[in-house]
């Protein structure tokens, strides 16, 4: 939900305009509320992770969100991009007229009182000058120390002492004149081996004729949003500072239920909402383990010190594994990790099952009182997969009869038409079911959304179908 409809709504705005920091930190924390007010079974109402954090990628231990600054950066940066490479376009020509008349994008300067849109477009300068790179045809056009033309798409480092080069300044100066090849004893004559390397490593190709700004980052050298989105996020460095190392995707490919590669994902980003946690967080809740009654309830005692869980694990036949797997104190994402290495696949799924189930069992003493002997935690981990898996036989097969792709992907309507997405939520606890619709155009670009809520809650398919009804009224 959060990523089909919610994150798409201020598209249409980013990609013309540089939304104020606050104002995007605003909607960040919009997204983040809604995301834990519906993703947790209790705590609810703390955030237990920042957007920054969620908006990680998943196999940095994120949830793969998007920052909204770098994407708002990376959709100006295609308007950017238009500037540079249509120069004949009416908005290009509009802009050059009036902000870099005599120079080229990159010289541009912000000018006086600049026009919102014009200081937007603007902003995206250095990440859309780090993701591109001249091919060389004549090589008139390329300033040697300011432009990126070196193969691996970096320009040359200003030399201290500039009169020692003379009149050098293009990329043509240190070509031999009417052959495109590079002149060797010159340019060996005036840089030092590393840098005499670097150049003629870069290729020079007789089917390129004009010097032309290429886009680096992707295979068919024209910009994309997601390439430009990645390298902002890299070059901010979000990944390094808010991820956590781990086999992530060990969580994220295994063949288990969702709901449980969340549970699995929480507690190792060490957010499970255990009465210690709960208490470090302003909670006010007695501390010890209501399953055994016995030690402070922390992720490693519920899941691998409490007696009652160690009862369920030995019963599944994975204690052997478990006991020897825990390698740090009371690190509960380490020991995770260093458990799900030491199991094979079937082992790893039924492990991770169990910790849903073991959790289950806590939180129906917790919120209802019911006690679940080990018997019934194993029973009801091995059921979830069993049926959890028939499910997925059904669905695949279903999938063989249709040529659809496994994957559903977005696709733009046809010309001239618009498309409308319909989804439908229910909240069994606020007896309610929510519509979230999002109509968009013939480029996929965003129009319009609208939400709406009606009581009381009603079953699956008649909920998604007065979802529907209620997208055809508007
Ligand atoms: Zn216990």
């Amino acid at each position: 939900m959060i990523k089909s409809i919610l994150q798409s709504i201020p598209t249409y705005v980013m990609s013309i305009f540089l939304l104020p920091k606050t104002l995007l930190d605003d909607i960040e924390k919009m997204l983040n509320s809604f995301w834990w007010g519906h993703s947790g079974d209790n705590g609810r109402g703390l955030h237990w992770l920042s957007w920054e954090r969620l908006s990680v990628r998943k196999d940095y231990g994120g949830m793969g969100f998007k920052n909204l600054q770098a994407f708002n950066m990376a959709m100006l940066g295609k308007q950017a991009w238009n500037l540079i490479t249509r120069p004949s376009n009416l908005v290009t020509k509009l802009l050059k007229a009036k902000y870099f008349p005599n120079c080229d994008f990159f010289e541009s300067s912000i000018g006086h009182n600049p026009s919102y849109v014009w200081r937007s477009i603007w902003s995206s300068k250095s990440l859309v000058k780090g993701g591109c790179r001249w091919t060389i045809g004549t090589g008139e056009h390329i300033n040697i120390w300011e432009q990126h033309w070196l193969k691996e798409g970096m320009p040359l480092t200003t030399p201290f002492d500039m009169q020692r080069f003379g009149d050098i300044t293009k990329v043509k100066d240190l070509m031999l004149i009417n052959s495109k090849t590079w002149d060797f004893d010159k340019i060996r004559g005036i840089f030092d081996n590393i840098t005499l390397r670097r150049i003629m490593q870069t290729p020079l190709y007789a089917s390129v004729r004009d010097d032309k700004l290429v886009w680096k980052l992707e295979q068919d050298s024209v910009y994309s949003v997601r390439s430009a989105y990645k390298q902002c996020v890299n070059d901010a460095g979000y990944q390094d500072r808010h991820g956590v190392a781990g086999q992530w995707n060990n969580i994220w490919h295994a063949k288990i239920p969702p709901k449980v590669k969340n549970l699995i994902w929480r507690i190792g980003r060490n957010v499970l909402p255990t009465r210690k946690k709960l208490n470090s967080r302003g909670v006010q809740c007695p501390m010890h383990c209501v399953v055994c009654n016995d030690g402070d309830e922390d992720s490693t005692h519920v899941l691998f010190s409490c007696t009652r869980s160690v009862q369920c694990w030995q019963q599944a036949g994975l204690w052997a594994h478990i006991g020897t797997g825990l390698v740090a104190n009371n690190n509960i994402a380490e020991n995770l990790f260093s458990i799900l290495h030491r199991l094979n696949k079937d082992q790893q799924e039924l492990f991770c099952v169990l910790v849903w189930s073991i959790w289950k069992r806590r939180n129906n003493k917790v919120w209802e009182d019911a006690t679940d002997s080990d018997q019934t935690v194993v029973e009801r981990a091995k059921h979830l997969i069993t049926s959890w898996r028939s499910a997925q036989q059904i669905r695949q097969s279903a999938h063989i009869t249709q040529p659809s792709h496994q994957q559903t992907v977005w696709t733009k309507p046809r010309h001239g038409r618009y498309k409308c997405n319909v989804d439908a939520s229910f909240s069994l606890d606020r007896n309610k079911v929510g519509f979230g619709m999002c109509l968009r155009d013939d480029h996929g670009r965003f129009v319009a959304a609208r939400t709406e809520w009606i009581e009381p809650i009603v079953d699956v398919e008649i909920g998604e179908a007065i979802g529907l009804l209620h997208a055809l009224k508007w």
